[in-house]
């Protein structure tokens, strides 16, 4: 990609995002600057051979597309310190939970090309399900870009932003569904005889495989639990206790109560 990458705040989504890009060859290091207002941050990008720059004014002079990569309560802070140097070619993508389109206009002005992203902690091993919508004067190409930019550290898929709080609901919150999950199964398989880090590795590397299943085979998932549940074998016992247990309507419930939750903070 010919634009360079700036990121205002080094922090940890920051750091995982400009690894992924370099790693994955869409950005050179060279052109990827960086700020931080803790020096070891800034330390951590030189040492990966990024190039860590003084100040947010200065992120925005040397780059094209500005991570806004702080904590959400500094999203409006630092936008109005740099609003002044925002020029049109500037893509403004915020990763900050919670922070709405309206709120990011208020601060960076009408006129600048804003794109709102909502990322998940996987993007910490290159495998992010991230959401994104725009604003401002934002258009396709802009998008195009933000595109690029994630396929190096998963996958990002273009909504409403009505829609960011069921995203926030399902991937934002759903490794934590699914770390409650893989450590149910393998407790189960500790239950059973088997020592806790074979249960812990087996149970991670059956929701790594079940998933790319899904996404490999194109299959519904409901198709591929029929597959391997066979008439009166013990696969279709364990699938009637989760159902009499209620699992489906559990998840479920979990991303509505936190899609309500998402609607009344914002
Ligand atoms: P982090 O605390 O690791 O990084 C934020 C960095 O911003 C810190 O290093 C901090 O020193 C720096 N900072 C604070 N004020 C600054 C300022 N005025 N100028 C420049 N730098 C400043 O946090 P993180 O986990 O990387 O999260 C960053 C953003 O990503 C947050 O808004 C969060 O909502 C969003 N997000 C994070 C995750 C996740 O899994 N961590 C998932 C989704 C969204």
């Amino acid at each position: 990609m010919d634009k360079r990458i700036g990121f205002i705040g080094a922090g940890q989504m920051a750091e995982a995002l400009a690894r992924g890009f370099i790693a994955k060859g869409v950005c050179t290091a060279d052109r990827i600057f960086a700020t931080d207002v803790v020096a070891e941050r800034k330390q951590v990008f030189r040492g990966f051979g990024t190039n860590p720059v003084d100040s947010n004014e200065e992120v925005v002079k040397s780059a094209d597309v500005i991570f806004i990569a702080v904590k959400p309560q500094y999203v409006s802070v630092v936008l109005r310190e740099v609003r002044p140097h925002l020029e049109d070619r500037h893509t403004i993508v915020s990763i900050a939970a919670g922070i709405t389109l309206q709120s990011l206009k208020d601060a960076a002005g009408e006129v600048v090309r804003l794109v709102r992203v909502m990322p998940n902690t996987p993007c910490l091993v290159g495998e992010t399900a991230a959401a994104m919508c725009l604003g401002g004067k934002a258009d396709d190409s802009d998008a195009d870009t933000v595109r690029r930019l994630f396929d190096a550290v998963g996958k990002i898929y273009r909504v409403d932003e009505k829609l960011l709080s069921a995203v926030t609901g399902l991937s934002g919150s759903g490794p934590a569904y699914v770390f409650l999950m893989i450590e149910a199964l393998a407790d189960g398989g500790v239950r059973a005889g088997l020592p806790r880090d074979i249960a812990q590795q087996l149970a991670a590397q059956t929701v790594l495989g079940s998933a790319k299943m899904v996404l490999e085979t194109g299959k519904h998932p409901g198709a591929l639990k029929d597959m391997v549940t066979s008439p009166a074998g013990t696969t279709i016992a364990g699938v009637h206790e989760l159902e009499k247990a209620g699992v489906r309507a559990a998840f479920i419930n979990a991303q509505l109560l936190l899609g309500q939750l998402g609607r009344a903070s914002t």
